[in-house]
C-alpha cells in the first residue's frame, strides 16, 4: 500500500475522473516538512503559528518572527502559504497572555478573542507577516471567527499595518485575509462573513456540532466525521464558495483520513490541507 502510494505522490492530484485537486500540508516549522520535496505538494495550507510562539517574549519578537515566516515562504518556492494567526487557548495556553480559571477554556477565549483582546500583540504578529509576503505568496487565516465583526477588526488592523509600513519604506506586500470556518455559527451564516478564503477546521467544527471534546477517546463514537449533521455543513459552505467563486479548503485532520476522501469530494471540496506524513496516502485516495 505504501509503495503504492508512492506512485501518487510525485504526480498531482486528480480524481478518476480527471478532475485537478490541489493538496497542501499542515505545519508548524519546517522541520515537520523535513522529508517532503515541495514539487510533491501544492503548498502550505496551515502554519500552526502557536506551536512556536510559546512565551511572551517570543509573541513580541517581531524580527524571530518575521526569519520564521519569511523561511517557511521560501522553502514553499512560489507556491501560497497561509499562516493562521495566533490560535492560542483552548488546551494551547502561554502564560501571560491566556486567560487563567476558565470552567471551559474550548469555550472560552481563544483564537481571535484573545488576539483582539491584545491587539497590540496581533499587531506585531502582523506586520511580522506583511514583511515576510514582500517574499513569496503568503496568505493571512484568522481563526475561531464567530462574526464579521471579528474577522472586520483583524482587516482593520492589516490595512493600517500595511499603511504604517509602506510609510516607513519597509519592503512588505498586503496579504490575502481569510478565515478558519471551526464555529458552527460561522459555517451555518457564512454568506455573512466578508472573506478572501475559507478553511474548515474540521476538528473544532466536529467536537462543536457534536458537543463532544475533541480530546476525549470515550466519546469517539460520538464525533464520526461522516455522520450527516457535519457533511451537511460542509456541503453547504462548499455551495457558498462555488457560488461565490471564493477559494475553500480543508485542513482539519479529516482531510488526512483516506477514508474521509470520498465523502469531501463528494461535497464538493477540490482543496485539501493535511499532515506532511499523509500527502502520498491522500493523492492515492483521491486518484
Ligand atoms: C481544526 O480545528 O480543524 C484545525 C485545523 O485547527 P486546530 O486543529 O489547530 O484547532
Ligand atoms: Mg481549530
Amino acid at each position: 500500500r505504501a509503495y503504492d502510494d508512492r506512485r501518487y505522490l510525485e504526480r498531482p492530484a486528480t480524481t478518476a475522473s480527471g478532475e485537478r485537486v490541489r493538496v497542501m500540508l499542515n505545519l508548524a516549522d519546517l522541520g515537520d516538512v523535513a522529508a517532503v520535496a515541495v514539487r510533491d505538494c501544492d503548498g502550505i495550507g496551515l502554519v500552526r503559528t502557536e506551536l512556536m510562539l510559546r512565551t511572551l517574549s517570543d509573541l513580541a519578537d517581531e524580527e524571530r518572527q518575521f526569519e520564521h515566516y519569511r523561511d517557511i515562504v521560501a522553502w514553499a518556492k512560489g507556491r501560497p502559504v497561509t499562516f493562521r494567526t495566533l490560535d492560542a487557548g483552548g488546551d494551547k495556553p502561554i502564560e501571560g497572555y491566556t486567560v487563567a480559571g476558565e470552567s471551559n477554556p474550548f469555550l472560552g477565549m481563544r483564537g481571535v478573542r484573545l488576539s483582539l483582546l491584545h491587539p497590540e500583540t496581533l499587531a506585531v504578529q502582523l506586520r511580522a507577516l506583511v514583511r515576510a509576503a514582500s517574499h513569496g505568496e503568503l496568505r493571512i487565516m484568522v481563526p475561531m471567527v464567530t462574526q464579521p465583526a471579528e474577522l472586520d477588526d483583524v482587516r482593520a488592523l492589516l490595512d493600517e499595518t500595511v499603511a504604517q509600513l509602506r510609510a516607513a519604506g519597509t519592503p512588505c506586500a498586503r496579504p490575502a485575509l481569510g478565515m478558519m470556518v471551526e464555529v458552527p455559527a460561522a459555517a451555518i451564516a457564512i454568506d455573512t462573513f466578508d472573506a478572501e478564503f475559507f478553511s474548515i477546521g474540521s476538528n473544532d467544527l466536529i467536537q462543536y456540532v457534536c458537543a463532544c471534546s475533541r480530546e476525549s477517546d470515550r466519546l469517539a463514537a460520538l464525533q464520526d466525521p461522516r455522520q450527516p449533521a457535519v457533511l451537511r455543513l460542509i456541503r453547504s459552505v462548499a455551495d457558498h464558495a462555488a457560488r461565490t467563486g471564493i477559494e475553500l479548503s480543508l485542513c482539519g485532520d479529516m482531510a488526512s483520513e483516506v477514508r474521509s476522501i470520498p465523502a469531501l469530494l463528494e461535497a464538493g471540496l477540490r482543496c485539501f490541507s493535511v499532515a506532511p506524513a499523509r500527502l502520498a496516502a491522500v493523492k492515492a485516495a483521491i486518484a
